[in-house]
C-alpha cells in the first residue's frame, strides 16, 4: 500500500478543496468537480506507479476532455483567459476565476506546471501530433505570449469599457471561436516548427502565470548527480527542452517543465526523481 500514497494523498487534497468550495459556497457543483478532478489525477498517478506508459495521456484526456466539453460547451463557461479575465472584471469568484487560482496560479506554486502535461485541453490535441521531442532548435519569439496574453486582456476590458451587452454570449462565441484559433495556430506551428508544445513555448498566454509561479514549485524533478553520467539522455526525450541534470532553480528552460516524467523513465542509471 505505501507506494499508493501519493495517489491517495492527491486524492484527498483534491477531496478537501471539493468539500470546503462545495459548503463555503452552497454549491454541489464544486464537489463534483472536484471530485472528478482529483479522482483522474489519481488513477493517472496510479497507473504511472504501475508503469502504464500512457497513464499521463489517461489524467490528460479525462480532465481535459470534460474541460472542454461538460464545462466548455455544455455548461457555457469560458475557462479560457478571457473567461478569467470576465470574472475578474465582475468581482465574481467563481469558474475560471477559481480554475485559474488553483490550477495556474497559487497551484504551480506546490505542482509547477503539472496542469500543462495532464489537464490542459489544447495540449492535449497537441500531443496527438508526430513530433513528441523537438526536431528543431528552440526559437526566439517566446515573447508572442505577451502579446497573447495583453490581447486577451483588452479584448476583455473593451467589452466593458463600452458597455457592450450580452457578455456571457459573447464570453461563450469567444471560448469556441479562441479554441478553434489555438488548434489551429498550434497544429500549424507544430508542424512547422517540427516540435508539438511550440504553441506551449511561443503563444499560449496563460505561461505569464505559469512560468513565473512554477519557478517556485515546492515539487520539481531533480537528478542525483552521484549517479549521472551525463548520457544526455533525459535531454534527448523533454519535450521541453528542459536541462533537468542541473538543480537550481535556474536551470535552463526550467519554468518550462511539464512534470511528464519522460526523463525519469529513460534515465539509465535512475538518477532522476
Ligand atoms: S502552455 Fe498553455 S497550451 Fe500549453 S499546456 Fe500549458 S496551458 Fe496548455
Ligand atoms: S539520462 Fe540520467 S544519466 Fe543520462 S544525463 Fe540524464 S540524468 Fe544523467
Ligand atoms: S522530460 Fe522531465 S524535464 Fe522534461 S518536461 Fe518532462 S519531467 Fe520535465
Amino acid at each position: 500500500m505505501k507506494k499508493y500514497i501519493a495517489p491517495i494523498a492527491m486524492f484527498i487534497i483534491f477531496e478537501t478543496v471539493a468539500v470546503t468550495l462545495w459548503l463555503t459556497m452552497d454549491n454541489l457543483f464544486y464537489l463534483l468537480n472536484f471530485s472528478y478532478i482529483g479522482m483522474s489525477i489519481a488513477l493517472g498517478i496510479f497507473l504511472f506507479i504501475r508503469k502504464y506508459q500512457h497513464a499521463r495521456r489517461i489524467t490528460q484526456l479525462l480532465v481535459g476532455l470534460y474541460m472542454l466539453l461538460y464545462l466548455g460547451l455544455i455548461c457555457h463557461e469560458n475557462m479560457q483567459i478571457e473567461g478569467f479575465w470576465y470574472y475578474l472584471f465582475t468581482g465574481v469568484f467563481e469558474a475560471a476565476t477559481i480554475h485559474y487560482a488553483v490550477a495556474k496560479i497559487f497551484g504551480p506554486l506546490v505542482f509547477g506546471r503539472g496542469w500543462c502535461g495532464y489537464a490542459c485541453w489544447t495540449a492535449m490535441v497537441l500531443d496527438f501530433l508526430p513530433y513528441k521531442t523537438p526536431q528543431s532548435p528552440r526559437k526566439t519569439f517566446g515573447w508572442i505570449r505577451y502579446f497573447t496574453f495583453a490581447m486577451s486582456f483588452a479584448f476583455v476590458a473593451a467589452l466593458f469599457l463600452a458597455h457592450v451587452g450580452h457578455i456571457e454570449t459573447i464570453m461563450f462565441w469567444s471560448f469556441i471561436i479562441g479554441n478553434i484559433l489555438y488548434y489551429t495556430v498550434g497544429i500549424l506551428l507544430a508542424f512547422a516548427c517540427k516540435d508539438n508544445r511550440a504553441f506551449c513555448k511561443y503563444i499560449c498566454p496563460i505561461t505569464v502565470f505559469l512560468k513565473p509561479m512554477s519557478y517556485f514549485s515546492l515539487f520539481r524533478v531533480t537528478c542525483d548527480k552521484s549517479k549521472c553520467v551525463s548520457c544526455g539522455k533525459c535531454q534527448k526525450v523533454c519535450p521541453m527542452d528542459v536541462d533537468i541534470t542541473d538543480n537550481s532553480r535556474k536551470r535552463k528552460n526550467g519554468t518550462e517543465c511539464i512534470l511528464c516524467f519522460e526523463c525519469t523513465k529513460n534515465c539509465p542509471k535512475n538518477a532522476l526523481k
